[in-house]
Order: C-alpha cells, then sequence, then structure tokens
C-alpha cells in the first residue's frame, strides 16, 4: 500500500527541481553511519529507486555530510533489470555540511541508483541524502511566447491599504552570487507561493547559508541564471531576497513572466509533513499585503505552484492554507497561530473584507 502510493507521488507530481525519487520505501530518504574502509570500498548503496516511467537525462542529490572522502556513483535501469554503468556525479560541498551532486546520464525513463564509494582510506564520515530528484536538463532561457502572462488584463482590483514594508534580508547579507545572465524587466501582477522541499532551518544564520546553497544548487544543478524564487522565508519568519522583484523570476514553469514567487524553507508535503510555524505565516501574510499593495496584486492572481501544475509544490498543509492568505485585509495583527493546520484553519473564521468588485 505503502509502495503503491509512493509510487504514485513519483509518477504524478515534481517539484521545482524535478520528479522526486524514491528508495526503498525511504521517500528519497537514506543515510549510512560513519565508516573507515578502503579505497575504493563501496560504502553505500541506495539500491533501485521506483521506477519513474518519464524521460530523464540528469540527476540531482542533495543532503548532508558527504566530502571529498567520497565519490558518488549514479546508474539507471532500463527498465528490463539491466543497469547501464556507473557514473560518477559532480559533487559540490558547503561549509555548513549540506552537499548536492549530479549527473547527467543521456535520455530514457527507469529506475534510478545511487552509491557511494571510498576515495579516502581512513576517513570517517556520514552522510544524509535529503532530496533526489530527476529532471531533462533545461537551462533558463528566454521563452516570452510560453509564458502567460502576456495575456494579463488589467483588474477592477484596487487595494487601498498601504502595507508596511516588512524587513528583508537583502542579497549583500547572503554573499549572493551576481547572476550569470541578466533576467528579463518584470512587472508584477501574479503571486505564486512555493515550498523549497528542502531542510527547515533555525537560525538566520543557518538560514541565509541555505539560501546560497539553494542559489548553487539552482544556478550550477539546474542552470538557471540566478536564484529562482524572489523571496524565501525562513521557520523563523525571516524574509530574504531572492531574485531581484523587478525582474523575471524561474519558479513557475511558464507562467514565469510578471509572477513573484515566494518560498517557504522546509517541506510541507508528505511524507516529509513539516509544520508551518506561527511566525513563518505571519511573514508570508506581512509579505504577500506588502507586496499586493505596491504592485495592486489581486487575491485571485495569489495562488499556489500547484495551481499551474502537476506538482506537489507549495505541499498540503501550505495549499490549504493559502484561501486564508488571499484574504489580507482581514488579518489583524498580533494574531496566535497554533502550528496544527486545521486548528490554524478554524481559529481564522473571520469575513472576507474585500470589495465585491475584487475578482475572486
Ligand atoms: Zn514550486
Amino acid at each position: 500500500m505503502a509502495a503503491t502510493l509512493l509510487f504514485f507521488l513519483n509518477s504524478a507530481f515534481a517539484e521545482d527541481i524535478g520528479w522526486p525519487v524514491f528508495f526503498n520505501n525511504h521517500a528519497g530518504f537514506s543515510s549510512f553511519p560513519p565508516s573507515n574502509s578502503n579505497k575504493g570500498a563501496v560504502l553505500y548503496d541506495s539500491g533501485p529507486s521506483f521506477e519513474i516511467n518519464h524521460p530523464w537525462d540528469s540527476a540531482l542529490i542533495s543532503g548532508f555530510g558527504a566530502g571529498p572522502g567520497i565519490i558518488l556513483e549514479f546508474a539507471r535501469s532500463d527498465g528490463q533489470g539491466h543497469w547501464s554503468n556507473w557514473k560518477i556525479g559532480s559533487l559540490h560541498v558547503f561549509p555548513q555540511g549540506r552537499f548536492w551532486a549530479k549527473v547527467s546520464i543521456g535520455s530514457g525513463s527507469g529506475a534510478l541508483r545511487v552509491r557511494a564509494v571510498s576515495n579516502d582510506p581512513g576517513s570517517f564520515f556520514s552522510m544524509e541524502v535529503i532530496e533526489a530528484a530527476v529532471f531533462i536538463h533545461s537551462p533558463e532561457q528566454h521563452a516570452v511566447s510560453a509564458d502567460s502572462g502576456a495575456s494579463y488584463q488589467p483588474a477592477s482590483f484596487k487595494q487601498n491599504l498601504a502595507w508596511p514594508k516588512p524587513l528583508i534580508h537583502s542579497r549583500r547579507e547572503w554573499h549572493a552570487r551576481r547572476p550569470i545572465h541578466p533576467s528579463a524587466p518584470s512587472h508584477p501582477h501574479y503571486i505564486t507561493i512555493h515550498h523549497t522541499a528542502g531542510i527547515e532551518t533555525h537560525s538566520l544564520s543557518s538560514t541565509l547559508k541555505e539560501v546560497r546553497f539553494i542559489q548553487d544548487f539552482q544556478m550550477n544543478g539546474r542552470g538557471w541564471w540566478d536564484i529562482g524564487y524572489h523571496f524565501l522565508i525562513d521557520s523563523s519568519g525571516h524574509i530574504i531576497e531572492g531574485r531581484p522583484e523587478n525582474v523575471e523570476g524561474s519558479h513557475t514553469e511558464g507562467f514565469n513572466k510578471d509572477n513573484l514567487g515566494i518560498a517557504l524553507m522546509g517541506d510541507y508535503n508528505p511524507p516529509v509533513d513539516d509544520h508551518l510555524s506561527r511566525a513563518q505565516m505571519k511573514a508570508l501574510v506581512a509579505l504577500v499585503r506588502y507586496l499586493s499593495y505596491k504592485y495592486q496584486i489581486s487575491p485571485n492572481r495569489i495562488k499556489g505552484h500547484r495551481d499551474y501544475d502537476q506538482t506537489a509544490c507549495p505541499g498540503d498543509e501550505v495549499y490549504a492554507l493559502l484561501p486564508r492568505v488571499r484574504e489580507l485585509d482581514s488579518w489583524r495583527p498580533p494574531l496566535e497561530f497554533p502550528n496544527q493546520t486545521s486548528a490554524l484553519l478554524s481559529h481564522l473564521k473571520q469575513p472576507i473584507l474585500w470589495d465585491a468588485s475584487s475578482p475572486r
């Protein structure tokens, strides 16, 4: 039953970086303990993932703990029990212990398998894989005709409440890299909510490091020009500047034009099921209010990623809260938010104060 469900998830829903991959009922999570072994020894073998029945040519994994003491190798099945030769992935390791690794393996469908081989006899290490995904390599490029924002029609909406600008931690604070290519200018008419499907962080310094990691992962792993999101929000409610809000992002394929992407840092979908914190929800509402006033964005243009595409993003928990996020005017801070979604929803039964002419 569980295997069937995971297979279904794997087949039906992508995430922002690609199609999630699940191993051995561990849903993409696997770890192995500190080891001490000879060079060339296989320290970890994921075994075959569930079958992936759509084409892919690249795989990305990310997690904690891998270092120069190991080599990560990848293989793909042909769906009939035959495996490709092992191919060494490029490994990128960060000071806070985060790593990501990528392999390009030619196009085909079939299961993924990952193994770690010792490259440094006697070294101790452990490794935990947080995310594994496969995708068709498609570097960011100008695709004006493919993005639907061009059909935008001005609405009769008017947001009169001048919500203040919340504190936003700048790119300078997290030592952002410069974009490798300038993005098209953007005139925001839409807001799309995402989750990172990555880790939750619990201090500003770890958040800033993680955002830098995400930028590297998305630029060098995924081939995007810069970090894809315009804003990120951590579990403490810190708001971080991503791609500048006056240029086009890379977060909702086919719908990036004039669309601001906000990512909640964490994974709010089964099987991980992180919980949105009160501080995170309050920061999201404060940011959406501010942007909706600044750009006169009506509530029906504030959506979740899954409203545009077959994706689990922004996770069931966040998606269930979006109707409340759209009721911008009815929120009166300070509000107390219990952590559980159901209690949160019942807590917020307040009238909608949008003008009747607002499109919804
Ligand atoms: Zn998304």
